[in-house]
């Protein structure tokens, strides 16, 4: 078995012990950290069915289609509360490099995480 192969997206070693039984629908993230890893992860696999479901209806875009150019590349969470949680996101959009620095809020929503909106950090990170 390739350890590289069965990686989680979001940094962990094994995908299969990480989000993917988020994804399946087999467990439900108990943490506002773990949801955001996940949905992290479903961006990075294209599992926009996921994004969708965990995002809360009041804010939640009608058309999530992604952008096929952008690829992701990694993750790094910085901070986290209880409800929030602070990450750098990676990468690649038409061979340029990027990121994306967000404060991202989440609420439970019958018992659920559910993310919420999030707040575009990148300004702060930049500063010398
Ligand atoms: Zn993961």
């Amino acid at each position: 078995m390739s350890i590289f192969a069965a990686a989680c997206p979001c940094g962990a070693a094994s995908y299969d012990d990480c989000c993917g039984p988020l994804h399946r629908g087999a467990a439900g993230a108990e943490t506002a950290e773990q949801l955001m890893r996940s949905r992290y992860a479903a961006y990075a696999r294209h599992d926009e069915a996921y994004v969708f479901r965990t995002w809360h209806p009041r804010t939640r875009p009608d058309d999530l289609t992604p952008d096929p150019a952008r690829v992701w590349l990694g993750l790094r969470v910085l901070d986290h509360g209880v409800d929030w949680v602070e990450f750098v996101a990676s990468y690649e959009h038409h061979g340029h490099p990027g990121q994306l620095h967000e404060r991202s809020r989440f609420e439970q929503r019958a018992g659920r995480w559910v993310y919420v909106d999030g707040d575009d950090v990148s300004g702060l990170s930049d500063r010398p």
